[in-house]
């Protein structure tokens, strides 16, 4: 017997047909002898409704206490339908938001993070043999307010929940058969991965690829929490996200490469001519992160017209640009440096694979791809298991089909693709 937390997002529940669906999968898997833990996100686009209602009522930013009441409910909703879907299938199943699941967290709203999960009233439920539903993406703080883990985080609860209980799966149920070796809207080609180990699916949530809540990944790491993402609207199995296994352990069978991550929400902005000195680069990226903007990849260069002085770039997110450049331009008068620049629409493309420790010729693979391709590389930042370059946002999408291409991962069949947004 089995300890399972199916996660459905709110493509999967869009409806009281989809609910339905929903319910006879769990159902299945309960009648099976698994007890069955679920987490459920607002029903398709309840979420955006909701804060698109707000704005008309609210000028300026709403009270950040009372957004979290109102976008929690989306989820609340989810579950008590998905727990009477389940009821009417004979199975007993009973419905908790996150607060009664014992989901505490900090008390910044609208992008709390978890600091203790109990979940006490859902162990019990489980162990009375019916179905317990929690709903994603929200818990009660410090302070006992009603808060939410940000956009997407109903993948957090499930990890979260899944890592409490000891469940021997976290299946996150999506509107794709899994993840994909590059996105199959770009790439029609993408082939689906079968198996990656959960350092890769950080690389690449952390650097574009719309799978996984970046948070969610974070703690299945930590918590070495085995995912197994797959499609609600098929039997087929997914992806299984591996955790706590040596990366290199059998790189013979594995693929070089996992997959191609992309990136069109970036912004880059470059510190023209700074005074060579120790301390030059604290004082920049210090000044942008006191901002609250975080840094994406960092590059600094001698200045080619006066040794005397080095250029810094760095990307960041495109919507944190203004505040990031009023940032860096306080300093400049001080600092004595010439111009601060900004450019908006940059691309990154990302390829991650645990093989390429030992194989050192995939950075010239990638190169020359992007060369033959005619994409100018304008910066590059590896980590052990990943290389990535910056270029312009328009010539993206030819990157990224060429550097699949160039790496073998196309597959024969087209993938399949529900029309649905991934979540
Ligand atoms: N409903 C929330 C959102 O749309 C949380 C989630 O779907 O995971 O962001
Ligand atoms: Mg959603």
């Amino acid at each position: 017997m089995a300890l399972l937390v199916m996660k459905f997002g709110g493509s999967s529940v869009a409806d009281a047909e989809a609910m339905r669906r929903v319910a006879q999968r769990v159902v299945a898997a309960h009648r099976a002898g698994d007890r069955v833990a679920v987490v459920v996100s607002a029903m398709g686009d309840t979420t955006d409704d909701l804060l698109d209602l707000a704005g008309q009522i609210a000028t300026g930013a709403p009270p950040q206490r009372e957004m979290d009441m109102l976008l929690s409910a989306g989820e609340r909703i989810s579950m008590a339908l998905l727990a009477m879907a389940i009821e009417q299938l004979g199975v007993p199943a009973r419905s908790y938001t996150g607060a009664q699941a014992g989901m505490r967290t900090d008390t910044a709203h609208g992008r709390a993070r978890l600091l203790d999960v109990q979940p006490d009233r859902v162990r019990r439920t489980l162990e009375d043999g019916a179905v317990a539903i929690v709903a994603g993406f929200q818990g009660i703080s410090t302070d006992d307010d009603i808060t939410t883990l940000g956009r997407g985080g109903s993948d957090t609860t499930a990890v979260a929940l899944a890592a409490a209980l000891h469940a021997d799966v976290c299946e996150i149920y999506t509107d794709v058969d899994g993840l994909y070796t590059a996105d199959p809207r770009i790439v029609p080609s993408a082939r689906r991965v079968t198996r990656i180990t959960i350092e890769e699916t950080l690389e690449m949530a952390a650097h574009g690829a719309k799978i996984l809540h970046l948070r969610a990944v974070e703690y299945a790491r930590r918590f070495q929490v085995p995912l197994h993402v797959r499609s609600s609207f098929s039997d087929q199995e997914g992806t299984w996200i591996l955790v706590g296994r040596p990366l290199t352990e059998d790189t013979m069978e594995e693929p070089i490469i996992s997959g191609i991550a992309h990136d069109t929400s970036l912004g880059k902005i470059t510190a023209v001519g700074i005074p060579d000195r120790p301390g030059a680069a604290a004082a920049v990226i210090g000044a942008v992160s006191q901002a609250g903007v975080s840094i994406d990849m960092i590059v600094q260069n001698v200045s080619t017209t006066d040794a005397e002085t080095s250029d810094i770039s760095f990307t960041l997110p495109e919507s944190d640009g203004q505040t990031a450049v009023a940032a860096v331009r306080g300093l400049q008068e001080q600092m004595g440096f010439a111009d601060v620049l900004w450019t908006s629409h940059v691309g990154k493309l990302s390829l991650v694979g645990a093989g390429m420790r030992s194989n050192p010729s995939v950075a010239s693979r990638l190169f020359s791809a992007l060369a033959d391709a005619g994409v100018n590389i304008e910066m590059i930042s590896t980590s052990e298991i990943r290389i990535s370059v910056i270029c312009d946002q328009s010539d993206l999408q030819e990157a990224v089909r060429s550097v699949h291409t160039a790496f073998d991962l196309d597959a024969e069949e087209e993938a399949v693709v529900y029309g649905g947004t991934g979540r």
